[in-house]
């Protein structure tokens, strides 16, 4: 599978894996689900040296490009012997991203968020190699995937090497987008990797430190301690929530003379902060920031950053500008370089994010999937295969739609093409005659036989419930998870077919495609509290959702030795307070 340098060929070594050990499972309260039971490892060679194409007969080879939401939730989910599997990551640990907010405080340690992937991938089943590199070039023409090794330390200086693939499994995430604002990448930190939330923390305490030294007058404190924060979206709101308890409740007793001269200050280019969730969780987070001296300034965007001053343009059309001590940078993603170019080699230019299909496939290319942040499902559009939709549902050819007819294809139609399902949801249709009886007001339930005009014009509004997916990891989860399923019955669904009907062309599709369920969103506040917005738009903001977000975030961690850690951490934090310690 893969094809490396000499330096590897002479120096690899079978990698001796460790028989597993016992873990002792402590059973939390709050804890209740998102086990990961670590399986008996198997010896395997670390290094994927030899050519294990070769060596594993015919097992079929997928390359899994990254090892973060998307990915590890495909690897976790894989279950399938027959494939020999390549993980290429720069980073070799899974991070849970929803705790980084609250490592830039440290409220919780960058440590207790991350997992090595070599443990989440000792799996009796599956053969899963490991390499720290990452992806430069895609080539899905001869399906190779060119990479290069971050360690740096080869002794004959090439550190790039080529993969071969079967399948190649795309979960290379996105990058923090500045929208090409000068000075930010100079000037500005991002709230993205571990790294950032851990520079973020010793810059925070920096900031302390250098106030504090004798030799500056006031005027000069009150610069260095007013901390900025571009986007108001969930991230920068969190960041600011704990810069604020973080002031509030340690610094406070650590720093007293130079409490007073913090500012934090919110800025969003848009009309409010979290405009995403419910009005209610906006008008909420406004009010307490207000309450609680943080300076949320709306309509205001950010135009260039230089290294003393932040200036921006109002709403009004008025630029200024303001000093600042630092600035976090967090007003969404961008698509990654080596993304970008492949996305150009097969044709899909002027995108945010590479389009797949419903069940993942990159379009343009063969045996290619791509999940989490840097794709975008394209759902099909009703509209585009209103015809066939209809010849197919018009069983007895008669060129005119019953019920009945419609009935016996609903099925299939919701599965292959959502919108309809959240359409007769959304307007509270009990039942497919509702949604036909609209042409033919007056005509009894039982009755209705519509032509294809007629059809069109029933479900013409149909395809405007389609929405993107959000860039969160619930959505990456559920789809490394969704596609491991399918590779796990790859064979079995070739033999079997099943799934939805094809609409445009014959047969069945071997898989149900992806849907997405969405479980919910969290916005912490700050204060212990937290706003969550549950399915079925319900809504609860206070300090019972606090615990909530407790429970949900120790639930959900990759491991018990996470949750062991996150637990321990807020139980740290709740008796001790942070740790101000510049290290
Ligand atoms: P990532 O998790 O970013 O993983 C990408 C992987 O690709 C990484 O392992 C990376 O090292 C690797 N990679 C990068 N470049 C290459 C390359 N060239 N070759 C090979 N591998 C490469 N979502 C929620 O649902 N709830 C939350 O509360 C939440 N909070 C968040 C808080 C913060 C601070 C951040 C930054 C994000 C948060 N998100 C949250 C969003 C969530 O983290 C992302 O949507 C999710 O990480 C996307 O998963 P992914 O697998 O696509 O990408």
């Amino acid at each position: 599978m893969m094809r490396r340098l000499s330096f590897y060929e002479r120096f690899s070594r079978a990698f001796q894996d460790h028989p597993s050990l016992v873990k002792l499972l402590v059973v939390f309260t709050v804890s209740g689900g998102g086990v990961v039971a670590y399986s008996e490892s198997k010896s395997y060679d670390g290094m994927g040296i030899v050519n294990s194409s070769e060596a594993e007969g015919k097992k079929k080879r997928v390359v899994v490009l990254g090892t973060g939401w998307a990915g590890t939730s495909f690897l976790k989910n894989l279950k399938n012997p027959s494939y020999d599997v390549q993980v290429i990551s720069p980073r070799n640990y899974f991070a849970f991203t929803p705790l980084l907010p609250s490592v830039t405080c440290g409220t919780v340690e960058a440590r207790s968020i991350v997992e090595p992937i070599r443990n989440i991938i000792r799996k009796k089943e599956v053969d899963i190699r490991y390499s720290e590199a990452e992806c430069i070039k895609i080539d899905a023409q001869n399906k190779k995937v060119y990479c290069r090794s971050n360690q740096g330390t080869n002794l004959n200086g090439d550190e790039e090497f080529v993969v071969d693939y079967d399948y190649l499994v795309i979960a290379m995430g996105a990058r923090a987008n500045t929208f090409n604002t000068p000075g930010v990448v100079e000037n500005c930190h991002f709230l993205k990797e571990v790294e950032d939330a851990q520079k973020i923390r010793r810059s925070v305490i920096d900031c302390f430190e250098r106030a504090s030294l004798p030799t500056l007058n006031d005027e000069d404190r009150k610069k260095i301690l007013q901390f900025v924060i571009v986007g108001g979206g969930p991230t920068g709101v969190e960041f600011a929530a704990e810069l604020h308890d973080f002031v509030n409740e340690d610094i406070v007793k650590l720093y007293p003379k130079v409490k007073d001269l913090v500012k934090i200050t919110l800025l969003e280019a848009g009309d409010h902060i979290l405009n995403m969730f419910d009005k209610r969780i906006t008008a909420f987070a406004e009010e307490k920031f207000q309450r609680n001296g943080i300076d949320v300034k709306t309509g205001s965007m950010v135009v260039k950053v230089s290294d003393k001053e932040i200036s921006t343009k109002e709403r009004s059309g008025e630029t200024s500008s303001m000093p600042y001590g630092m600035v976090v940078w967090s007003t969404g993603i961008g698509t990654r370089p080596v993304v970008m170019d492949f996305m150009k080699q097969i044709g899909q230019t002027n995108r945010r994010a590479l389009a797949t299909d419903e069940w993942l496939r990159v379009e343009g290319c063969d045996n290619v999937y791509a999940l989490g942040d840097c794709a975008t499902i394209n759902q099909r559009k009703v509209m585009e295969d209103i015809s066939v939709i209809f010849s197919k549902a018009d069983k007895d050819n008669s060129g005119t739609l019953t019920v009945t007819e419609f009935q016996e294809v609903i099925d299939d139609i919701c599965q292959r093409y959502p919108q309809v399902e959240l359409y007769l949801k959304n307007k509270q249709m009990g039942s497919i005659a509702d949604l036909l009886q609209e042409p033919k007001g007056d005509v009894p339930k039982g009755a209705i036989e519509l032509n294809i005009e007629e059809f069109k014009r029933a479900v013409l509004h149909v395809d405007s419930q389609m929405k993107n997916l959000p860039a969160t990891a619930q959505v990456a989860a559920q789809q490394g998870a969704y596609l491991a399923k399918c590779f796990n019955r790859m064979e079995e669904a070739e033999k079997n077919p099943e799934g939805p009907l094809r609409f445009r062309g014959e047969g069945r599709h071997r898989f149900r495609p992806f849907r997405y369920k969405h479980l919910g969103q969290f916005a912490p506040l700050g204060g212990e509290q937290t706003a969550a917005q549950l399915p079925g738009d319900w809504v609860s903001i206070g300090h019972s959702s606090q615990w909530l977000w407790y429970s949900v975030y120790a639930s959900k961690q990759v491991s018990w030795r996470t949750r062991a850690l996150v637990v321990t951490d807020w139980t740290r934090r709740f008796v001790f307070g942070r740790d101000s310690s510049r290290i």
